[in-house]
Order: structure tokens, then C-alpha cells, then sequence
């Protein structure tokens, strides 16, 4: 059977998926409701809508509905790039000597560079259905913004980017490709916003967090007739369009009639670890069939295995909605020297009610072995991956090495979600040998968890 199986499980068109699927309609136990921030009241959709653009609030607030249909013009743009490769790693198999066959889904293959498209172009199509003028977001890295920017351009949306100072600075490359597909970028905090305004009171000089810079982006969102806020990360609404992910991976593997033991993802804020296994973890909340789920973390933003399951804010200005989620609290900032994203200080409310729930597993690894695993992945599989995929690679690989020690054949699925062009100067201190794994003391954790607000 094994032979059959090629490096590369391309679908058709047509074979991809024609709906996203919601898998909190099959938890027993639901995600906790956002929370207004200034009456710890359940958000309403009417709350909401003045934040996000109706369709999007439909799909934040519907724990019921198992599936959504994907829009035509959707599907079309998808066609740009999509279905994506999944890969049986037949190259690291061989090098790592192990009887685990490894399986990866790449989400790469656009000039973004992630996965964060599949919601971009979800999220732009509904503003600009609803005759919106245009949205705004906050943007780490740049990945997202970039994504967004893309999405956009494409469907005619006014696009305004609040991105982090430090990496609007050190980061001008995803910058100049938000400008290129026409977006408005801006260094957060900004003089621009009230919010920015106090923060840079308060920390003149400041790189700016993605806390700050979403407070920002809601900020002139809510105050400009004509515009909503999108979020990359983190919200219901992404881990559905996310949900592609995993619905095509199940759909090639199926073909094959392979079933993985093991489904590995990074995760920052969620929604491509929560995107790739929502299909199986559906088939083990129905009692179909059963998995082992591994989401894997920074060490210096440990936010499921070091936070608190609690209502928190999700942003540093605490405008935002509270989520309940595994927290290192909002004001947490990971250590300057973090070179390896996934920076934010909570989680997707669904997947910490599954790790609650003890349906998923969470590890937390150090960042200079993450660069380790990364390099070794580019050399042996020949994709440079990015620094937040290398978290996955790197437990993918200790996985396959665990195997190889006890000679179990699991097979193992990960999500490949995007290359690293536009990183390599975290590489470059990686090569450099000046990155260091700065891993937050117990105290550090407690005084910002100590500042979680208190929920009657
Ligand atoms: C944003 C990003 C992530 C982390 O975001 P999640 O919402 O946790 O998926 C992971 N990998 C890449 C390449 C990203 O751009």
C-alpha cells in the first residue's frame, strides 16, 4: 500500500471542499461566549456588528450550524492556490531512520506565504458583500496584513494595517508587499488613535505588541463610517474558513485510505491547529474514530501550558471583547529576544475548551531548537519553512524519533503553514549564534496573570 502512495497527494477542483466545518456544533462542552469588557455581559450579535460585519458575527456566534457553504467567489479565489499539497515526507522519513510515516500539509504556496489567506479572502468577500468600505487590522509579523492586503486588492477593500513598530522596523520586506497589494500602513502605537496615544505616553520608545496594535485597528475601525475590524487568529469565524485545512488533508488521506494516529500544529492563536484538526477531532467527538492532537508552543509565550483558563482581554487596551482561553494575561509581552512568532498571549476559546476537556495535548519548545528543526527540514524536504511551522516540524520530528526508539509505525500528520522568506533575519541570528531561549520565570507569569480581570 505504502508504495502507492506519492510525495504529493494533489485534489482536484473540484475535490476541494465546498463547505467549512464548524466544529463546535459537535463539542458537548461549547467555547465560552465573548464577554462585553465594560458589562461582562455575553456580546450580542447587534454588539458585535458594530465591530465586525454581520455575515462574520452570524458565523462567531453560531455553535450549532456542523457546516457552512463556501461562497462562489470565495471558491474562485481559493483556485488561485488551492487545493494545497499534502506531503508524505518520504526524504525525512529516510534521514530520521524511522518507521513513523510522516505526513504534512502545506500551506505555503502563495505569495502571502501562510495559511492566513484561506480567512483573508473569506473576511474581505462578507465586508465588501455588506457594501463596506473598508476594514482594518493589527499585524505582527506581517503575515496576516499581507494576507489581508492580498484579499483586498483582489475584491476592491480600502485596507489599513496598524503593524507592530519593532517590525515595521525590522521587518521592511512584508511591509513594502502590504503596500504593493495597496494597503495603509501604519507603525502601532501611532499618534493616530487614542489608544496609541496613551501607550506611547505611558512607554515612550515602545516596540509595540500585537495587543496594542489590535486595539488600535478596533479603535479606528468602530470610529470610521464604512469600515469593520478583521482578526487573523484566534476568533471562531477563522478556525471555520481554517477549517479547509484539515477538511482536504482528511479528503487525500481518505483517497489513500490512510488514517493518522498523531495531527500536530503550531499554535499562536489557534486557527490552523484548530483549522487542521477540526475535521478529525469531529470524528472523535461523534465517537467515529480517535486521535491524539498535539498543539505546540513557544516556550517564551507558553500560553496552554503555563496560562490560566480564564476570562481575559485580547488586547493590551482591553477595548476588545473578553474571551475565555488559556492566558499568560494581556499584558503579557514575550522576551524581545522571541524571534519565533506565535506571540500571543491567549488562545482560541475552542481549543482551550478541548485542551480543558483533555481532547488535545500541548508541548512548549525552546526556540533555537525550533531553528534547528527548521534548517534541518529545508536541507532534507527542500521547503524553508517558516519559524512558527518549525514549532510542528520540530514535534513532528520527536514524534518520528519516539517511533524509531519504540518501532511503532504511527503515522503522523502535521501542518506545514508557510515558508520563511521574509524571516531570515531570525535565521541570520540563528546562524550567528546570538539566539538565546529566554523562558519567563514563575514570577513573571504571576504578576501578569495576577492582572487578569475578576469575572463574577
Ligand atoms: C500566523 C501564523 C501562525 C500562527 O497562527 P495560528 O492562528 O495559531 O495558526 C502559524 N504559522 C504561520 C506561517 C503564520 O503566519
Amino acid at each position: 500500500m505504502s508504495e502507492k502512495i506519492p510525495y504529493k497527494i494533489y485534489l482536484s477542483e473540484n475535490e476541494m471542499p465546498k463547505a467549512w466545518y464548524n466544529l463546535r456544533a459537535h463539542m458537548k462542552n461549547k467555547p465560552a461566549p465573548l464577554l462585553n469588557p465594560s458589562t461582562y455581559q455575553p456580546m450580542t450579535a447587534g454588539e458585535l456588528s458594530g465591530v465586525f460585519c454581520d455575515e462574520l458575527v452570524r458565523q462567531e456566534l453560531d455553535n450549532d450550524t456542523p457546516y457552512f457553504d463556501i461562497p462562489t467567489e470565495i471558491r474562485d479565489f481559493y483556485k488561485m492556490y488551492r487545493p494545497s499539497p499534502l506531503v508524505r515526507a518520504y526524504c525525512l522519513e529516510q534521514k530520521l531512520q524511522t518507521p513513523a510515516k510522516i505526513y504534512y500539509k502545506f500551506e505555503g504556496n502563495n505569495t502571502s506565504g501562510s495559511h492566513k489567506l484561506n480567512s483573508a479572502v473569506a473576511q474581505a468577500y462578507y465586508a465588501k458583500r455588506q457594501g463596506l468600505k473598508g476594514v482594518t487590522t493589527e499585524t505582527g509579523a506581517g503575515q496576516w496584513g499581507t494576507a489581508l492586503s492580498m484579499a483586498c486588492s483582489y475584491l476592491g477593500l480600502d485596507c489599513k494595517v496598524y503593524m507592530v513598530k519593532c517590525s515595521y522596523e525590522q521587518k521592511p520586506f512584508r511591509r513594502e508587499v502590504m503596500k504593493v497589494y495597496g494597503a495603509d500602513v501604519t507603525p502601532s502605537p501611532s499618534e493616530s488613535t487614542q489608544v496609541g496615544r496613551k501607550i506611547l505616553a505611558q512607554y515612550p520608545g515602545t516596540g509595540g505588541s500585537l495587543g496594542c496594535a489590535i486595539s488600535e485597528a478596533v479603535e479606528v475601525a468602530t470610529a470610521t463610517p464604512g469600515y469593520r475590524y478583521v482578526l487573523g487568529s484566534v476568533l471562531n469565524q477563522v478556525m471555520l474558513h481554517q477549517s479547509i485545512i484539515g477538511l482536504e488533508a482528511k479528503t487525500a488521506l481518505d483517497k489513500y485510505g490512510v488514517k493518522p494516529d498523531v495531527i500536530i500544529g503550531c499554535a499562536g492563536g489557534g486557527s490552523n491547529l484548530g483549522g487542521l484538526i477540526a475535521p478529525f477531532m469531529g470524528e472523535k467527538l461523534r465517537g467515529e474514530a480517535d486521535y491524539r492532537f498535539i498543539a505546540v508552543e513557544p516556550a517564551s509565550c507558553p500560553s496552554l501550558t503555563r496560562g490560566q483558563y480564564r476570562y481575559d482581554f485580547c488586547d493590551t487596551g482591553m477595548v476588545c471583547p473578553l474571551s475565555k482561553m488559556y492566558t499568560l494575561g494581556s499584558g503579557f509581552i514575550p522576551s524581545a529576544d522571541h524571534a519565533g512568532g506565535l506571540r500571543f498571549h491567549g488562545m482560541s476559546s475552542v481549543l482551550s475548551q478541548l485542551y480543558a476537556d483533555g481532547l488535545m495535548e500541548a508541548v512548549a519548545v525552546k526556540q533555537t531548537d525550533v531553528f534547528q528543526a527548521a534548517e534541518d527540514f529545508a536541507r532534507i524536504e527542500g521547503i524553508l519553512p517558516a519559524p512558527e511551522s518549525s514549532h510542528a516540524i520540530l514535534a513532528a520530528v520527536n514524534e518520528a524519533m519516539r517511533c524509531k526508539e519504540t518501532g511503532e509505525e504511527k503515522t503522523i500528520l502535521f501542518g506545514l503553514t508557510g515558508t520563511g522568506y521574509f524571516d531570515l533575519f531570525a535565521y541570520e541570528k540563528f546562524h550567528r549564534g546570538e539566539m538565546t531561549n529566554y523562558i519567563p520565570t514563575e514570577e513573571e507569569i504571576a504578576a501578569a496573570l495576577a492582572k487578569l480581570p475578576v469575572i463574577a
